[in-house]
């Protein structure tokens, strides 16, 4: 990729599209965003395994209070495991946009996202009124 000044008031272009400099950083930023969410679905499911491996199974032996912990537990870490899936799958996508130069594009109707928007979501692939009409639905 050819080395660009670091301009960042211009990080997006009047245009809306995206300066190298700027998709350089915002590819750092996913990449570590990848790699917490990596560590965090390896650390729920280990806690998973911990927790269905523990006690002799349903009820034997286990007081409700404890029987009611575990479902606790082994319910906040299937949730947590499973929205660092999602997110995870997101950072994936936009990485691969950014290697493809698609970043930035609407997924739906091709029209450049917001600057705005993606820098406050900049895993957004869908364009506000295109995220809005998927809602609906
Ligand atoms: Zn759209």
């Amino acid at each position: 990729m050819v080395a660009l000044p670091v301009v960042p008031e211009r990080a997006v272009d009047a245009d809306g599209t995206w300066t190298d400099t700027k998709l350089v950083a915002l590819r750092a930023e996913l990449a570590a965003d990848r790699e917490a969410l990596r560590q965090t679905i390896t650390d729920a499911e280990r806690v998973l395994v911990a927790i269905q491996g523990d006690g002799s199974g349903e009820g034997a032996g286990d007081d409700q209070v404890d029987a009611g912990t575990k479902t606790f537990e082994r319910e906040h870490e299937m949730s947590l495991a499973q929205n660092s899936k999602d997110l995870l799958s997101q950072v994936e996508r936009a990485l691969g946009r950014i290697d493809d130069r698609t970043y930035g594009a609407c997924e739906s109707c091709g029209r450049p996202i917001a600057k705005a928007r993606l820098q406050a979501f900049p895993r957004a692939t869908l364009c506000v009124s295109c995220k809005q009409r998927e809602e609906r639905r």
